[in-house]
């Protein structure tokens, strides 16, 4: 979608601070960290929510993907949490499907 902010990450015309990115997905830190780390990870094809996944395969890339960085970088033992926010109620603000990666803190439940 020409509008859509993560769309122009994922195809390179807005250029995110990247962590990870092959064929399929790209890994970026969130510009407002709400933990020490805090990447977004993406499906460079646009998807607008988790009711449009019609791929299973990518939303279990997705999941391992975030496994995947947040051992990279450390998080594997200490712990981490993953997100995936849906429209209003489940507080999606950018609609284009996103997996948020949350690790360096102590995590609180029920979550805000
Ligand atoms: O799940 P939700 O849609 O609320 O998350 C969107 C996320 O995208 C936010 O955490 C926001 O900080 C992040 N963001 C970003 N870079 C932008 C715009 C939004 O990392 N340019």
């Amino acid at each position: 979608m020409s509008d859509c902010l993560f769309c122009k990450m994922g195809s390179g015309e807005i250029k995110p601070d990247v962590v990870y990115e092959d064929e399929q997905l790209l890994a970026f830190r969130d510009i407002h960290p709400q933990a020490p780390l805090h990447v977004l990870i993406i499906p460079k094809r646009h998807v607008a929510n988790l009711n449009d996944l019609d791929d299973a395969l990518l939303g279990g890339l997705m999941l391992q993907t975030a496994a995947k960085i947040a051992g990279q970088l450390g998080y594997a033992e200490s712990g981490y949490r993953t997100v995936f926010n849906c429209n209003g109620d489940g507080g999606q603000t950018v609609h284009h499907l996103h997996l948020h990666l949350l690790a360096g803190r102590q995590m609180h439940w029920p979550p805000g």
